[in-house]
């Protein structure tokens, strides 16, 4: 029994833990990763838009957090895989038998992931060609023909990072027309290495050990394409986690959990902060705020 559980170890969820630990609030956080810092392990490029720090690295702020965390303490449960949450009793089970219970609250900070195509050979293949990351990745993908998929600012500036080591790009979007801003679109098509392809939707990555090529369905065409290529990076935006809590809480259309200005959900007691309850402007700044939000407010519930 602890007074506050918190599901997830990004920002959103380190700065609530912080905040309790300085309220004292007894506090566990569940992580299902192996290491706390949630998008912050993606970010390549330099952080500078959070006040009062800026680091080279997503990864580099991290560390700032997730040291600060430690001196406070802060009880953190890495590798955590949640079986079960009954919100309603502020219980959360794990799969390896654990059962937790946050008697003053519980606050869920569990972001989002990155959107997946869910076609064969793009599980199979992830970490063999399937890259999570051109910035990331780029000196493996390096001398790789490559496909890029997707048609936001994220697709295009992956494909344009990726046509600087690369001698050949395909840029697949299943829309007829790109979203990414114009400046993007203008480079794509100044860049002999790009090629776009629109209307189109990948229907399967194709190779035995390593990415070997994709399939592409055309619009308005029966026969597929297939291209040889020997990288792949999936840029088709993000998705909330609110699988666990989906049914128990209110969420919008798009899955992410409605709260109120105190961060709290449609249940008494039971918080979401960060990206997960913020679909219109997630932001470093934005879920560290929510999670001392959402402390301050069970804290002082707690005290009366
Ligand atoms: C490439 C990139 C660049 C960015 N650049 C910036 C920038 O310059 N400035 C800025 O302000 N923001 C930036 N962001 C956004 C910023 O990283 C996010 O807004 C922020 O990380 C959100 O924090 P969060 O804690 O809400 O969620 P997340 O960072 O997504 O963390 C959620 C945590 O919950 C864990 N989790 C998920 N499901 C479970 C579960 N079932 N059980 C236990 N744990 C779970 C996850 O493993 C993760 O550790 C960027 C994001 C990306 C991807």
């Amino acid at each position: 029994m602890h007074d506050v559980l918190i599901i997830g170890a990004g920002p959103a969820g380190l700065s609530a833990a912080l905040w309790c630990d300085e309220l004292g609030l007894s506090t566990l956080v569940l992580e299902r990763n192996g290491e706390a810092g949630g998008q912050l392990l993606w970010i390549y490029n330099s952080v500078k838009n959070h006040l009062g720090a800026s680091t080279g690295t997503g990864r580099e702020m991290r560390d700032l957090f997730v040291a600060q965390a430690r001196e406070a303490k802060v009880d953190l449960r890495a590798r955590a895989e949640i079986k079960e949450v009954a919100l309603e009793e502020k219980r959360v089970l794990l799969r390896s038998g654990e059962s937790f219970e946050g008697r003053a609250g519980v606050i869920i900070a569990t972001g989002l992931r990155r959107r997946r195509l869910h076609v064969p050979g793009e599980a199979e293949l992830a970490g063999r060609g399937v890259a999570e990351s051109a910035s990331g990745e780029r000196a493996t993908l390096a001398g790789r023909d490559v496909c890029v998929v997707g048609g936001g600012d994220a697709a295009a500036e992956n494909a344009l990072l990726l046509a600087k080591v690369c001698p050949r790009v395909v840029l697949v979007h299943r829309g007829r027309n790109l979203s990414a801003r114009r400046e993007f679109r203008e480079r794509l098509g100044a860049n002999k290495r790009i090629t776009v392809l629109t209307e189109s939707v990948i229907q399967r990555i194709i190779g035995a050990s390593e990415v070997e090529g994709v399939e592409i369905l055309r619009s308005g065409r029966t026969d597929p394409l297939q291209i040889n290529v020997q990288g792949v990076v999936v840029r088709i935006g993000y998705e909330p986690n609110t699988e666990l809590f989906r049914h128990q809480v209110r969420v919008d259309s798009r899955g992410f959990i409605c709260v109120t200005s105190e961060q709290e959900t449609s249940i008494r007691h039971v918080f979401a902060i960060g990206d997960i309850a913020n679909p219109i402007g997630p932001t470093i700044s934005g879920a560290v705020g929510a999670g001392a939000t959402a402390a301050k407010v069970i804290a002082a519930r707690f005290s009366d």
